[in-house]
C-alpha cells in the first residue's frame, strides 16, 4: 500500500474494469508480451505496477475495478490507494481509462473518470477489443461513449490489443502526456 517509488519521469496511468483488456493493451502498446503479465484470474493485480518505457517516461499498471468477488475491505484499500494516488502523484501526467467497446458505458467507468477530472489530470479513454465488433458499431459505441462521459473528440479512442488498431492515435496523446503538453 506504499506510495510507488518515484522515478523522476512523467508517468501514464493506465486504469479500468477487471478483464477490460489492460494488460493486454499495455503489451502492445510498449509492443511486448513480456512487460505486463496478462492475469488469467480477474482482479489478481491488487497493487500499481510501474514499467519504465525507454528512460522517457512511466507506465503505471492501476490495479482493475469492478470484480464482483472481491471482498470489501480490499475494494476499501483499492479506494485508498487509487485516491491518494490520483490526487499526490505529482509526475502524473496522463490516464487512461480503458473501456469495453461491446458494452454500455458503466457506472465504476464513470467514477474514476470523475476522480481523474477532480484531480485535474488529462484524461484519456480508450474503447477497447475494437476487432469484436464491426466498423459502424464501433462509431456508434465511440458516440455513445463520449457523450456519456462528457468527453471531447480527443479524449476518446478506439483500439485493440489484437489487431493493433488505434496504437498509433494513442501514442500520440501518450508523447504529447508525457511532454507536458495535455491540459487536463
Ligand atoms: P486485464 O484484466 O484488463 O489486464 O485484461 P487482459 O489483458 O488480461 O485481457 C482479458 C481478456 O481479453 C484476455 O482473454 C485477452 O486475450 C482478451 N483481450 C484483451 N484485449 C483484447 C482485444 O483487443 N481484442 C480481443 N478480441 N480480445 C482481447
Amino acid at each position: 500500500m506504499d506510495e510507488p517509488p518515484q522515478l523522476g519521469l512523467p508517468e501514464l496511468a493506465f486504469a479500468g474494469r477487471s478483464n477490460v483488456g489492460k494488460s493486454s493493451a499495455i503489451n502492445r502498446l510498449l509492443n511486448s508480451n513480456k512487460a505486463a503479465r496478462v492475469s488469467k484470474t480477474p482482479g489478481r493485480t491488487q497493487a500499481i505496477n510501474l514499467f519504465e518505457v525507454e528512460e522517457r517516461c512511466v507506465f503505471a499498471d492501476l490495479p482493475g475495478y469492478g470484480f464482483a468477488k472481491v471482498p470489501q475491505e480490499v475494494k476499501k484499500k483499492w479506494h485508498g490507494m487509487i485516491e491518494g494516488y490520483l490526487s499526490q502523484r505529482d509526475v502524473l501526467k496522463l490516464v487512461v481509462v480503458l473501456v469495453d467497446i461491446r458494452r454500455k458505458p458503466q457506472e465504476l467507468d464513470a467514477n474514476m473518470i470523475w476522480w481523474v477530472r477532480q484531480a485535474r489530470i488529462p484524461l484519456l479513454v480508450v474503447a477497447t477489443k475494437m476487432d469484436k465488433v464491426s466498423r459502424n458499431q464501433a462509431a456508434s459505441s465511440v458516440a455513445t461513449i463520449r457523450k456519456a462521459f462528457a468527453l471531447k473528440k480527443s479524449e476518446c479512442v478506439s483500439f485493440s490489443a489484437l489487431s493493433g488498431v488505434g496504437v498509433d492515435e494513442i501514442w500520440e496523446v501518450l508523447n504529447k502526456a508525457a511532454a507536458g503538453e495535455l491540459q487536463a
